[in-house]
């Protein structure tokens, strides 16, 4: 018997439910949280779109970059034919438009902005053939281990048919060339090579450049002169690539003024 009474009660209990009063603040509280998270979810929305959006862009950039590479036939409008078939589009309904010149290539979309080649780190001219410098030294090496700097640069020269790439700074174009710092061969090589960017036609003036490619942090540097100024040269040739960012950090004139500042706005090519 006194367990039905407890089971009814129970029953009686559940059946009770919310009062009037208790749902109307029920109603109140979600109305209050809806106002609250829709604009959030919404801002949250546009978010997504724009990084969706940008990750298509430079997934664009970086296809035709590549393909170009690997074509020297491929023309703008191959270019437009990829960004108009690709599936990577704006989430947003945005319009893809295409600039394309021949050191650079920008996507840009009407709702959300631009994305343009020189802005992706790892498509770089200098950061690739760096590596590539690297990876022919190693291999050179192993074949022709008593070759030096001049050797090595002469050989890797013509596996880009003669044709160093271009650093243009302030609308003037400078070749992109490798060194190796041979001297102790027992060091890796990965440590012993880097680039520096010199005047066309101007192959044989030694080791005194007016810019060098840092690979610690993979920025241009450009020597100064006395008082600080750009366009003076200093020597690149130093002991490793640690030294070499050691001296583009810290070496001063006397004049107290670095001796290499970032370069920035500049454009390299192949
Ligand atoms: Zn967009």
């Amino acid at each position: 018997m006194r367990t039905d009474k407890m089971t009814e009660q129970r029953e009686n209990k559940h059946i009770q439910g919310f009062t009037l009063a208790e749902l109307l603040i029920v109603v109140a509280i979600i109305a209050v949280l809806v106002a609250v998270s829709v604009p959030v979810f919404i801002g949250k929305m546009n978010q997504t779109k724009n990084t969706v959006c940008e990750a298509n862009r430079k997934i664009l950039v970086r296809q035709m970059v590549l393909d170009r590479l690997e074509d020297s036939d491929y023309s703008e409008a191959d270019a437009v034919a990829v960004m108009e078939n690709s599936d990577a589009y704006c989430p947003d309904g945005g319009k893809y438009s295409l600039e394309w010149d021949e050191l650079y290539i920008k996507v840009t979309c009407d709702k959300h902005g631009s994305t343009s080649s020189g802005m992706d780190e790892d498509i770089k001219v200098s950061s690739n053939f760096i590596d590539d410098y690297r990876d022919f030294t190693i291999e050179y090496l192993k074949d022709h281990p008593t070759k030096n700097n001049d050797e090595i640069r002469k050989a890797f020269l013509e596996k880009y048919n003669g044709k160093w790439p271009t650093l243009i700074v302030d609308k003037k174009s400078y070749s992109i060339q490798p060194f190796y710092q041979g001297k102790d061969k027992t060091k890796p090589v990965e440590e012993c090579v880097w680039l520096f960017a010199r005047a066309n036609g101007n192959a044989d003036a030694g080791w005194s450049v007016p810019y060098v490619y840092n690979i610690v942090d993979g920025k241009w540097y450009g020597a100064t002169k006395w008082d600080g100024s750009p366009g003076g040269s200093a020597n690149i040739s130093y002991e490793d690539t640690a030294s070499l960012d050691e001296a583009i950090r810290n070496s001063k004139h006397s004049s107290g003024k670095n001796q290499w500042v970032e370069v920035t706005g500049y454009k390299e090519s192949k």
